[in-house]
């Protein structure tokens, strides 16, 4: 596998101890890209044409007003974000559904989890219609166990509260839980929060170059990196491996 690690937190999980596997959606195990797309660039295009503003004028003015809510539910809410605008935004991630796709090797290693019997759980800070029109192009459900939306737990995963509340709606345990994201200041709270096996997601967007890994977490440039380990540690002793459950739109 793939890690960088400088790390308290462990760089190789122990798979025989983690019973729960909770995962981002946004460029953990879907491309950032089609969200970068959407938000930085035809969002400010299509909302300065009509305000009569350039796209570069555009871009900074919504940024500025993204920026302002960042680490709150509001930021990922596509209902304040319709009505702050007046834009349907809703329609738009519809247009632009053909960028919905799995990062790479990810529904690979989704199915591979779930072969070797953990529970995988979604936890996103992705609004429910934002989740089901994901769900809707990429089947993702069908290769989750749950899918955890932040907003029905009424605080952002960037809240050290999160993980209290996620303990208690979905029977997690964070002592025996591996967690992976590509924000920071998520990982950071799971990290406070007792998550014991924490990974930052390196290449979020397949068409943009990966970050930095940051002190004190182990970075991944993919998800399916931690796949290696997974089988080295628990190979298929008998039987047919299950066929992947849904997986419509996997590349
Ligand atoms: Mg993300």
């Amino acid at each position: 596998m793939t890690a960088h690690s400088d790390s308290r937190a462990a760089s190789v999980p122990d798979w025989g101890r983690i019973e729960t596997v909770c995962l981002d959606m946004d460029g953990t195990v879907l491309d950032h890209r089609f969200d970068n797309r959407l938000w930085l660039d035809e969002l400010p295009r299509r909302w300065g044409e009509r305000h009569g503003i350039d796209h570069a004028a555009a871009a900074a003015l919504l940024r500025q007003r993204f920026d302002s809510r960042r680490g709150t539910l509001d930021y990922y809410c596509v209902d304040h974000w319709s009505a702050e605008l007046g834009f349907d935004i809703p329609a738009l991630k519809h247009e632009l559904r053909s960028e919905i796709r799995y990062l790479e090797g990810a529904a690979e290693f989704l199915d591979l989890l779930r072969a070797r019997g953990k529970r995988v759980l979604l936890a996103t800070n992705a609004h429910p219609i934002s989740l089901a029109v994901k769900n809707q192009y990429s089947a993702i459900g069908q290769r989750f166990d749950a899918l955890v939306s932040s907003h029905e737990l009424g605080v952002p995963k960037e809240d050290p509260g999160f993980w209290t509340r996620m303990a208690r709606a979905h029977a997690v345990d964070v002592g025996r839980t591996l967690f992976a994201d590509d924000n920071v200041a998520v990982l950071r709270a799971a990290l406070a929060a007792g998550v014991a096996w924490i990974y930052q997601v390196l290449l979020p967007d397949s068409t943009r170059p990966a970050h930095a890994p940051v002190a004190g977490i182990p970075g991944l440039l993919r998800l399916a990196d931690l796949g290696a380990s997974l089988e080295d540690q628990l190979p298929l002793l008998a039987g047919p491996v299950s066929s992947p459950r849904g997986g419509a739109a996997s590349p």
